[in-house]
């Protein structure tokens, strides 16, 4: 089954009063065939492993092999315990732990690819963030995360969730969307709530460039993962707070699926545009090309 609009499981779930991540949930029973027990579980290993990666990435202290990320998660954590913030504590907390996440992938820790490897810290960051600030149960974890799968399927079937094919509208752009509707849910907000937090998050990334640099994911990845996750949770304040996206979700997304295919392939993960062919994002690749990076450096040691 094509998931490819979300019109059908928002009407599902106003005329059953019911949220979106309970209608993703009846969704998932259905077409799996299999207990609602059995997909609770599933999610409840997925988020296990997605809280590790926020603990332990948090905790990184080194840079990765390419020296381009790596401890500012911990940075920004410290920074947060000191109370000195300007744009909150909260803020601060998610931003940190969605850094942490992408540092822990670049550091080749396990991660939950949501959608990708390189935007997975914003899912994870957000609803840990959100579920510690409302009290969240487990119960409400999960349902979050069912509504931000149910998010992520509808951007991937409508467009896409790859950056070399949409760039990084496709994925910073969706996790940020579909963070925000599971912050939504987990906050107690209706389907139609969760569904305009997509949206509003989702069409203020149209048009973003995929531009790693060196071809790895961590410039500008790493870093945009925290950035977004801030924007998501803003977004799901606005959503709760009653704003409502003019251009409905599906269209944003139908829209983010024309921006893609007009979008240069040199701003598509070629890393031939952007900020990877900056002078120091060639100088990068150059130096790694000739030194192998840190790894061949402390090898050498
Ligand atoms: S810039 Fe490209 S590789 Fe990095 S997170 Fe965005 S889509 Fe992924």
């Amino acid at each position: 089954m094509v998931v490819d609009s979300i019109e059908p499981f928002l009407l599902q779930a106003e005329n059953e009063g019911k949220s979106l991540g309970e209608i993703m949930i009846e969704h998932e029973v259905t077409i799996q065939k299999v207990s609602e027990e059995k997909v609770i579980s599933a999610m409840k290993r997925i988020w296990a492993v997605m809280v590790n990666s926020i603990k332990q990435g948090v905790k990184i202290t080194q840079k990765s092999p390419s020296g381009m990320s790596g401890g500012n998660a911990k940075k920004l954590l410290d920074k947060e315990k000191k109370g000195k913030t300007l744009s909150g504590s909260s803020i601060l907390k998610v931003t940190s732990r969605a850094i942490g996440v992408a540092e822990f992938n670049s550091s080749m820790g396990i991660i939950v690819a949501s959608p990708t490897a390189g935007s997975s810290g914003v899912v994870p960051a957000v609803v840990y963030t959100t579920a510690e600030i409302c009290k969240a149960t487990e119960e409400q974890i999960i349902k979050g995360l069912f509504a931000s799968s149910l998010i992520g399927l509808v951007c991937d079937a409508r467009a896409s969730t790859s950056g070399s094919e949409h760039g990084c509208q496709a994925e910073i752009g969706v996790s940020a969307a579909m963070a925000a509707a599971a912050a939504v849910e987990i906050a107690g907000g209706t389907a139609k709530e969760a569904i305009n937090a997509a949206a509003l998050v989702l069409k203020n990334t149209l048009g973003l460039a995929c531009d790693p640099v060196a071809g790895l994911v961590e410039v500008p990845c790493v870093k945009r993962n925290g950035l977004f996750a801030a924007v998501a949770m803003v977004v799901a304040d606005m959503a709760l707070s009653g704003i409502e996206s003019v251009i409905p979700f599906d269209d944003v997304v139908s829209a983010m699926d024309e921006i893609g295919q007009m979008l240069p392939c040199e701003i598509k993960e070629t890393s031939e545009g952007g900020l990877a062919t900056t002078k120091t994002g060639l100088g990068y690749k150059i130096w790694l090309k000739s030194s192998g990076g840190r790894q061949l450096e402390d090898a050498d040691e």
